[in-house]
């Protein structure tokens, strides 16, 4: 049995629709490919499943992470709190605008952002914190909120990896004054190209929001530029797959529950062979990978390439320790959390068309050689 880490056939069963909309949106009276009455019915579909009061379709979740910081007027002199062990763009967001992006540590074993961490780090310029969602667990938002309110300072929350993700009844992208999702096509609610949301219930931020990702102009005048803006456009093709392939998101989120749940349940007696599985249960999961924190983390991925199955090795280097970030990485500063994360998390294999069987045959794979 062979099983790549990344599907080759994620959209398989969306062929057919994809090539009809593709006609449909070229052949189109009104040739509007950017910012049209599709992407509006998305953001009205995404505010509907979320309940947030305002959806922004923007071009990435990277892109939204670019708006959102720039809508809270951060700029040079400000400083932003955002995890050592990430993705990029949340400290490229930052950096981008002029400001200081400041690393917090990550809890070990959630990988999460450390609520503690971040109340050290902040000062009389930090202008808000940018907690982010990984892997397979969200960050823990209710702290963070609080924290946040008593300092006065505003929450971007990343939760690029983990539409359709609900913590304490709240869905993911809804803790934050700023929330952002990303289309990329392995994300949960991906697809097959670029794509994101910024969700806000603040309508002032909305507004700006929307100016922003179109070169600062506000939708009624054209060439009449409020704010100096970006192109954060989001594209009709793919606001109509995304429409398309909204229906079934529920059960494709459902399905990689499932295979989470089995696996948490298969490796919990490996605990004391140096493998940590995500804390069982549903609530505050994400699903957009299964990480395993593995300690002879080398081995156990030989071993699974010789049983035929992918795994993928996220963020090995913790982004106070890149040459891009160097700058921002004070002096004699450690994140070992974020260190020890890089250094032992594995993913394995949870897209939501893997079948029984070759779950069964991952999980077993892993088993095996502990035993
Ligand atoms: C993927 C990701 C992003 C960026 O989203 P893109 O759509 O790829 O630009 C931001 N933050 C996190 C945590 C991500 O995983």
């Amino acid at each position: 049995m062979t099983i790549p880490f990344f599907p080759p056939d994620l959209f398989e069963q969306d062929r057919r629709a994809f090539k009809e909309l593709l006609y449909e949106v070229g052949t189109d009276p009104e040739q509007k490919f950017i910012l049209g009455r599709r992407t509006a019915e998305l953001e009205d579909e995404l505010r509907a499943s979320t309940g947030a009061e305002h959806v922004i379709a923007c071009s990435s979740g990277t892109g939204g992470l670019n708006l959102a910081v720039q809508a809270l007027g951060v700029g040079p002199g400000d400083e932003v709190i955002v995890p050592a062990f990430c993705c990029q763009p949340v400290a490229s967001s930052v950096a981008n605008l002029g400001a200081t992006p400041v690393f917090a540590d990550v809890d070990p074993h959630t990988m999460v952002i450390d609520p503690d961490s971040v109340e050290k780090l902040i000062t009389e310029r930090t202008r808000a914190v940018m907690p982010a969602h990984v892997f397979s667990i969200m960050a823990d938002m209710p702290r963070i909120n609080k924290i946040a309110r008593a300092h006065g300072i505003k929450v971007i929350e990343d939760a690029a990896v983990a539409e359709g993700a609900v913590l304490d009844g709240v869905p993911s992208g809804r803790w934050g004054d700023l929330g952002v999702f990303s289309f990329f096509q392995v994300k949960a609610f991906g697809t097959a190209g670029e794509g994101g949301v910024v969700l806000t219930d603040d309508p002032e931020l909305a507004r700006t929001v929307r100016m922003l990702r179109n070169h600062g102009q506000d939708g009624v005048n054209r060439f009449l530029h409020h704010r100096i803006g970006q192109n954060s456009r989001f594209d009709e093709i793919l606001a109509a797959f995304q429409l398309h392939r909204h229906a079934g998101f529920e059960d494709r989120l459902e399905r990689r529950a499932r295979i989470a749940d089995y696996y948490t349940e298969r490796f919990a007696p490996l605990a004391d062979r140096g493998v940590l599985a995500p804390p069982a249960g549903r609530n505050g999961r994400c699903y957009y990978v299964y990480s395993l924190l593995v300690r002879r983390r080398g081995d156990l991925r030989s071993w699974l390439i010789e049983k035929g199955i992918g795994s993928h090795v996220y963020y090995p280097v913790p982004l106070p320790r890149q040459p891009a970030f160097a700058a921002w990485a004070p002096q004699g500063a450690e994140w070992p959390g974020a260190q020890y994360a890089s250094d032992h998390n594995l993913a394995i294999p949870i897209w939501p068309h893997l079948s029984d069987e070759q779950v069964t045959y991952i999980a077993d794979s892993v088993c095996e050689f502990f035993d």
